[in-house]
């Protein structure tokens, strides 16, 4: 059953039962109708009380089934809260925890609502590219007001219910609870009281009854409808948002909540929205592990050993001191240690300067750290992660140590961004313990981790990094052993097409700019500067070996002769003026790439801001798909939050797999086999992945 019936006393408890968050299928849609009905037919009840177990109020909607029948099926959301509003006998919401989505605007049906406080409360239907589609854009501002009302819709932050309690002239709830823990009882009381009140049959509250005005609605919502203009340029939705307000004050109650329907089913099939739906449930979908099922034994992590205070050593440590576990990190010298230590610090002075942590949270951060400069005072870490240099003999000794010193059973990780996970595990004689821990820089912000699995690496530490990798507020993507994991291996393949452009015919900044137009965070050049060139340089000098056949553009290395490895020092594909980041273009680069094009003998073309664009992100699908292949990557999705949370794709076009799938694998592979006859290109890499070649044929998607 996904709601249970109950009846106490005279007041049926109708309590949504569909765990982890009592979101609103179709099945728990039918059972609350159900109670709904029963409790109106059974004369004994003279109220009904909605509430939720467990974890939640309600959560909102099922996503899963949105734009499937299933969604619509009666009764459907819209039916059931006409239902609550319509019931003959009062119905008293009860909610608690989270109350947000379908789960506040099924409240905002009832005739009276009573709240735990904390109870997180939400529109956030926004984030999917909607707007709330059963009632929530024209009956939350009749109880909130027009401008609190719309904060939350176009924001779709959550708020704590006490603080919407304290808003003066508010209706959104009747009664607050003393706690959490009184609720349920309380609820009782109160339903028993509303029961009372009644009694005489006098009618029931509707909040679609209340007026709702703005003093200056006019310019108010003007006003509104600028601002988020200007901060939502690719996303459709919050605008709408705005409008659909605005009807709530322009338009009798039941043509508010037509239009507000016309818009939610308009914006459902735009691509910003299928995008961020598809991210939603990606993001959801990459911590699960195919062969590691959910009740896989964890081992338990308190401790934290860093190796290297370097700049990524810093970084993962501050992620752990964040979430309040404490680190040891070890260096080769003090001074080394006294540097990185200041640097952390000088990290969260400026978030206390800004006013976004408090002094005492970051005194509170700061003891949890404690160094040193012997690997015997690791030896109680659960978990301890290596970010020194990026040489192997390095990784070796550190590793050796390692083996030597840490207990049984605690987790050896390596932060490696190129090198050999299964190589480092057998520096050890336990590589069943060694997994791979990618961080992006800077590793305190950046929200992906690539968490590599070694050939040995056991399921209780896949587990384990799992879950640790949610306490420190990551998305983890897992990835295999390969030469750059799944990123790294396929923004390769992008520079690759970056280089061969400006051999072609373009300037940096040309690419930059069709590239930033498309939604990239920044362009491959700016990238370039921003990470350091001298690092893509070193990986090419070991590849030149290694993987003699990989045709690169010479325009990088020459680049990188001059020294201009980039923002570090003050010059790369760009100038930089110290302190800013604004990229400069230098017409010195320039007269570089233009006289190395004259001495292949290229004659310039003029290159369209969509080849660009095709060259470069098809290059990551085409690479992607022998990544799936092979199995390094799980998953399609995974591949698509790999590159929305660690390399600036645009979440609006849902990941490089997604927008393939949205433009149709079939034209993919058309417009790479025109690539391929690019004498100035790479006809070996753009013959496609054995599986893009095969969904394209079979009219399949990745996703
Ligand atoms: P870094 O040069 O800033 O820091 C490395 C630190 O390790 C230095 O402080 C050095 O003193 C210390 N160190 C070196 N050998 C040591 C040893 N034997 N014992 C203890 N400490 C030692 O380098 P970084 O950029 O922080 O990179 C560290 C690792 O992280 C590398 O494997 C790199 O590939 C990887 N990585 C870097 C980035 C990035 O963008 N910088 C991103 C992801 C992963």
């Amino acid at each position: 059953m996904t709601a249970q019936y109950q009846v106490i006393g005279d007041v049926a408890v109708v309590t949504l039962a569909n765990p982890p968050m009592n979101g609103l299928s179709h099945a728990t849609r039918l059972a609350i109708a159900d109670g709904v009905h029963k409790a109106n037919a059974d004369p004994a009840v003279k109220s009904i009380v909605v509430t939720g177990a467990g974890k939640a109020f309600c959560s909102g909607a099922d996503i899963t089934e949105f734009g499937s029948d299933k969604s619509i099926q009666e009764p459907n959301l819209l039916s059931l809260i006409l239902m609550m509003e319509n019931s003959a006998k009062p119905t008293i919401a009860a909610v608690h925890s989270i109350c947000m989505g379908g789960g506040l605007e099924l409240a905002l049906g009832c005739h009276y609502r009573i709240a735990a406080p904390g109870t997180l409360v939400a529109l956030p239907e926004v984030k999917l590219g909607l707007i709330p589609g059963a009632g929530g854009t024209q009956r939350l501002p009749r109880v909130l007001g027009v401008e609190t009302a719309l904060n939350m819709i176009v924001s779709g932050e959550p708020v704590k219910s006490e603080m919407l309690a304290s808003i003066p002239g508010q209706k959104l709830f009747d009664k607050m609870a003393s706690a959490p823990e009184a609720l349920a009882a309380e609820a009782l009381a109160y339903a028993k009281e509303i029961a009372a009140k009644h009694d005489d049959g006098s009618a029931l509250p509707r909040v679609r009854d209340l007026k709702v005005s703005h003093p200056n609605a006019q310019a108010y919502f003007q006003f509104a409808r600028n601002m988020v203009a200007g901060m939502a340029k690719n996303y459709p939705a919050p605008v709408k948002c705005v409008d659909a307000v605005q009807n709530a004050l322009t338009m009798k109650f039941d043509d508010g909540m037509v239009a507000e329907r016309d818009i939610f089913i308009n914006l459902m099939w735009t691509p910003e929205c299928r995008a961020l739906r598809h991210l939603f449930v990606a993001e959801r979908a990459a911590s699960k592990i195919p062969d590691v099922p959910s009740d896989t034994p964890q081992r338990t992590i308190k401790q934290v050993a860093v190796i290297g205070a370097g700049t990524m050593g810093g970084g993962i440590t501050m992620n752990f001191l964040n979430a309040g576990i404490s680190v040891k990190m070890l260096e080769m010298k003090q001074e080394a240690l006294d540097k990185g230590i200041a640097i952390i610090k000088k990290n969260y002075d400026a978030q206390v300067t800004k006013g976004k942590l408090k002094q005492a949270k970051l005194d509170e951060r700061m003891a949890l750290l404690t160094t040193t400069l012997s690997y015997d005072d690791l030896k109680d870490a659960d978990l301890v992660i290596e970010a020194v240099f990026e040489e192997i003999g390095v990784k070796e000794k550190v590793f050796q140590q390692l083996d030597a010193v840490m207990k049984p059973g605690a987790i050896l990780a390596s932060n490696t961004s190129t090198l050999d996970v299964n190589k480092i595990a057998s520096f050890t004689k336990r590589p069943q313990d060694v997994v791979g821990l990618h961080f992006f820089s800077p590793a305190n912000v950046m929200k992906l981790l690539e968490v590599v699995r070694g050939e040995k690496t056991s399921k209780d530490v896949m587990a384990t990094v799992m879950t640790i990798a949610k306490k420190i507020k990551k998305t983890a993507v897992v990835s295999g052993v390969c030469d750059g994991f799944i990123g790294n291996r396929m923004i390769e393949q992008y520079g690759r097409q970056g280089g061969f452009l400006l051999d072609e015919g373009c300037t940096p900044a040309q690419v930059d700019k069709a590239m930033e137009k498309f939604g990239m965070a920044m362009g491959p050049f700016r990238m370039g500067d921003l990470a350091g060139n001298d690092i893509g340089w070193a990986i090419r000098k070991r590849r030149a070996t290694e993987r003699a056949e990989m045709k690169y553009s010479k325009t990088a290395d020459l680049l990188c002769e001059q020294g201009r490895f980039g923002q570090k020092v003050g010059k790369g594909w760009y100038d930089y003026v110290a302190g800013k980041r604004d990229a400069i273009p230098n017409a010195e680069v320039v007269a570089m790439i233009e006289a190395h094009r004259k001495s292949l003998g290229i004659t310039p073309r003029k290159i369209s801001d969509e080849e660009i664009v095709q060259r470069l992100v098809f290059a990551l699908v085409n690479e992607a798909a022998h990544i799936l292949e092979e199995g390094i990557a799980n998953k399609a999705s995974d591949i698509d939050i790999v590159y929305i949370f660690g390399y600036g794709f645009p979440a609006y076009r849902g990941g490089p797999l997604h927008y393939a799938d949205q433009k149709g694998l079939f034209n993919v592979v058309e417009t790479m086999a025109r690539f391929a006859k690019n004498p100035l290109d790479d006809a070996a890499f753009w013959k496609p992945a054995p599986l893009l070649a095969k969904l394209a044929a079979t009219g399949k998607t990745f996703n």
